[in-house]
């Protein structure tokens, strides 16, 4: 059945995290689907949240520096999750030929980069969330290789709408010139009560063996040639699919530092 033409049910639901409470009105569709394909409601959720405390700064008087023309954090190493990399990669084989070579490009040149400046090689060994010295220290490196991520179009994202969890996660209120080298420790991220990027990293890792639940954003066209379909894993109706995600919302740290790749926390 075409996935427009689904019929979709309602779901609310309230989680308790830390000393607050997380409620939320999903809608999902009420037959099978997948965690992949369910990732819109996850990102309109991660949204919602995002809004919520962005107006919270808003009313102590502070506000998000973050906007479209400044991609001084999209030279970052991004840790994107197993199901959103097949969700990116279902939908690049949606555009046309010419386009998929411009991106497939630009992706070769990112990895050429960084093959160049040694760090392949510490970006499929160390565990870049790790809160180590090692850790920190790649983020560093690999952020100093000034590698623009291959959706940066213009200092602004090209793939917006459908973006990462961890991109829409990273906000700072500090000024946007303090971006531009976080060694400086000057820059001030937003810390969210609940990171849904870390909570779709854990599922990952649960249903892929041997795997961290995420690749390096810059890795995507070489995991794209596996054909993997991680979200097949967690599969069911849409409100069963939602509640395997939910749940976990109770389970994860919280508070928890920044969900960002930044070198600077
Ligand atoms: S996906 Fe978009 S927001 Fe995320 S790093 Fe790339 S360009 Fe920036």
């Amino acid at each position: 059945m075409d996935e427009q033409q689904q019929e979709t049910v309602c779901v609310e639901f309230a989680v308790g995290i830390g000393d607050g409470k997380f409620t939320a009105t999903a809608v999902v569709p009420a037959g099978p689907t997948n965690l992949t394909q369910i990732l819109p409601v996850l990102q309109s959720l991660d949204d919602s949240l995002i809004g919520g405390v962005t107006a919270q700064l808003a009313e102590s008087g502070l506000t998000v520096s973050c906007k479209a023309g400044c991609g001084a954090c999209c030279r970052q190493m991004v840790p994107l999750s197993i199901f959103e990399a097949e969700a990116l990669s279902t939908w690049i084989r949606t555009l046309p030929e010419a386009r998929q070579e411009e991106l497939a490009g630009r992706f070769h040149q990112a990895l050429l980069k960084l093959a160049a400046a040694g760090l392949i090689d510490r970006m499929v060994n160390e565990d870049w969330l790790a809160e180590t010295e090692s850790a920190r220290q790649l983020a560093l490196d690999y952020f100093y290789q000034r590698v623009p991520c291959p959706f940066l179009e213009d200092e602004s994202c090209s793939i917006h709408p459908i973006r990462p969890l961890i991109c829409r996660e990273y906000l700072v209120t500090s000024p946007p010139q303090h971006c531009a080298d976080p060694a400086t420790l000057q820059v001030a991220p937003v810390h969210l009560p609940l990171n849904f990027s870390r909570i779709l990293n854990a599922i990952g890792a649960e249903v892929e063996r041997d795997s961290r639940g995420w690749i390096p954003l810059v890795f995507l066209f070489a995991w794209m040639k596996s054909g993997a379909r991680p979200g097949e894993a967690v599969a069911g109706a849409g409100p069963q699919v939602l509640y395997e995600f939910v749940k976990r919302i109770g389970q994860a740290r919280s508070p928890m530092p920044a969900a960002d790749p930044s070198p600077s926390t």
